[in-house]
C-alpha cells in the first residue's frame, strides 16, 4: 500500500515501539514502593524529554490520551476558570473539530463566541481586532489539517497578552515537523498528539502553564497537577517522548527530503489536470498537499486510488459515509461543488520518492475517471 494519509496518523517508529514495549512492564507511578518509583522516573524522564524538545519546564507537561483530550481539558478548562471575567472566546474558522466544537458547546453554556475568517488562501486574521479586547481565551491551531496551511500564532499570542487573554494553541499537525519553544510563544497552553509523529495511538499532551492553568474537567486522584486524574499511562509517554526525540533528530532532513517531494507532486497535478485548485499555500507543512477537482467527487478519487492501492483522504471528517463538503475550505470561499471534490495528500518520514512517483503515474488517469464518473 502507498500510504499518503500520514496527517491522519503515521507508521509508529521502532525507537517509540521499543520505548513503549519496555515501559510497559512498569507500575502505577504513584506507588510509594520501589515498583511505584521506577515507573515514576520512567514517567518523569519521558516528561523532562518532551519538555526540553517543547521548550517549556517539565511540570508544565501534562500527558493525555489524545490531541481532542488535551484540546478539550484547555479549552472548557480554561472557559470554567475565566467565565467570570468574560463571556468571550475566540476562535477561528477552521479549526479541527477537536477545538471547533467544543467552542460551540461553550457557546451553549453561554460563551459569546467570535469566529475569526479565513483568507482565500487559508491564513486566519483578526479584520474587526478582536484581540484588543480581553476574552475568557482564546484559541488558533498552529497548522491546519487539511490544508496544511501555517499561522501565525506568535503574533496572535503577542497580540492576546496584552489583555492578558490565556491563548491556547492546537500543535498537533506540528509537532516534530516544526520547532517550537513554548516558553517564546506567548501560549498559556498547546495540544499535541504521539501519533502524528510516530508515537503510540491513544496518547498525547497538553503543555500547560502554571497559571492560568485550566480547571479539570475530571476529578479523581490529583495526578497531572490535577489536571488530569487519573492513572498515568507511563508506555505511552515513554513511547511519545522517544518518537518525538527522532522526529526532532531528524526534522531538518526530513522536512527538507518532504519540501522536495511535495513541489514534485504539485508540479506534476499541476501539468496534468490544468482546472486543479490547489488549496495547500505556499507558507505551509512540507507534508500537506490539498486540491479539489471540478467535476469530481472526493469519495471517488479516494476509492478509485484505495483500488490502486493509494491510501488518501478527503481530510475532511465524513458522517455516516456521507462526502460532505469541507468545512474548512468553505471557510476559505471554495464553492460547495469545488469543495466536496477534495482529495489530500499528506506525507511522512516513510514516504518514499518511488511512491510519490507511483501516485504521479497513477493520479491523473483517477482523476479522469472521477470527473467521468461526476457529482453525487
Ligand atoms: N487537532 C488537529 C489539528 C488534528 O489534526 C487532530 C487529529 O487529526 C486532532 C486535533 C485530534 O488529535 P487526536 O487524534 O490525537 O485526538
Amino acid at each position: 500500500m502507498r500510504y499518503f494519509d500520514h496527517a491522519a496518523t503515521t507508521v509508529m517508529r521502532e525507537s517509540a515501539r521499543e520505548a513503549w514495549c519496555k515501559a510497559s512492564y512498569e507500575f502505577n507511578p504513584a506507588g510509594q514502593y520501589q515498583l511505584g518509583r521506577r515507573a515514576r522516573s520512567v514517567l518523569e524522564d519521558a516528561r523532562e524529554q518532551v519538555a526540553a524538545l517543547v521548550g517549556c519546564e517539565p511540570i508544565e507537561v501534562i500527558f493525555t490520551a489524545s490531541g481532542t483530550e488535551a484540546d478539550n481539558i484547555a479549552l472548557k478548562g480554561l472557559w470554567r476558570a475565566r467565565s467570570d471575567v468574560s463571556s468571550r472566546v475566540i476562535s477561528t474558522a477552521i479549526e479541527h473539530s477537536a477545538v471547533f466544537d467544543t467552542v460551540r458547546y461553550l457557546e451553549t453554556l453561554g460563551a459569546n463566541l467570535e469566529l475569526l475568517p479565513a483568507d482565500s488562501s487559508g491564513f486566519v486574521y483578526d479584520p474587526a481586532d478582536v484581540f484588543s479586547e480581553p476574552a475568557a481565551v482564546a484559541t488558533c491551531m498552529w497548522a491546519n489539517n487539511e490544508t496544511g496551511a501555517i499561522q501565525d500564532v506568535a503574533q496572535f499570542g503577542e497580540k492576546l497578552a496584552r489583555t492578558g487573554t490565556p491563548f491556547h494553541i492546537d500543535a498537533v499537525q506540528v509537532l516534530g515537523k516544526l520547532p517550537i519553544k513554548f516558553s517564546e510563544l506567548n501560549a498559556t497552553t498547546l495540544a499535541g498528539s504521539g501519533h502524528k509523529f510516530g508515537g503510540p495511538r491513544g496518547a498525547g499532551i497538553l503543555i500547560a502553564k502554571r497559571s492560568p492553568a485550566p480547571e479539570p474537567l475530571f476529578h479523581g486522584g490529583g495526578q497531572e497537577r490535577g489536571i488530569r486524574s487519573g492513572t498515568v499511562d507511563v508506555a505511552g509517554a515513554a513511547g511519545l517522548a522517544a518518537a518525538l526525540q527522532e522526529a526532532c533528530d531528524e526534522m531538518d532532513s526530513q522536512q527538507r527530503r518532504l519540501r522536495e517531494f511535495k513541489c514534485l507532486l504539485i508540479d506534476a497535478i499541476q501539468a496534468a489536470v490544468p482546472d486543479v485548485q490547489l488549496n495547500t499555500p505556499q507558507h505551509s507543512l512540507s507534508t500537506h498537499v490539498n486540491i479539489s477537482i471540478p467535476g469530481a467527487e472526493g469519495d471517488s478519487l479516494i476509492m478509485l486510488l484505495d483500488s490502486h492501492g493509494i491510501a488518501a483522504s478527503t481530510g475532511s471528517a465524513c458522517a455516516n459515509g456521507v462526502n460532505r463538503a469541507s468545512r474548512v475550505l468553505l471557510a476559505q470561499g471554495l464553492s460547495e461543488s469545488l469543495a466536496r471534490g477534495t482529495l489530500r495528500l499528506s506525507m511522512g518520514y516513510t514516504t518514499t520518492e518511488e511512491d510519490v512517483n507511483y501516485l504521479i503515474d497513477k493520479l491523473p488517469k483517477v482523476i479522469a475517471q472521477a470527473k467521468r464518473a461526476g457529482m453525487a
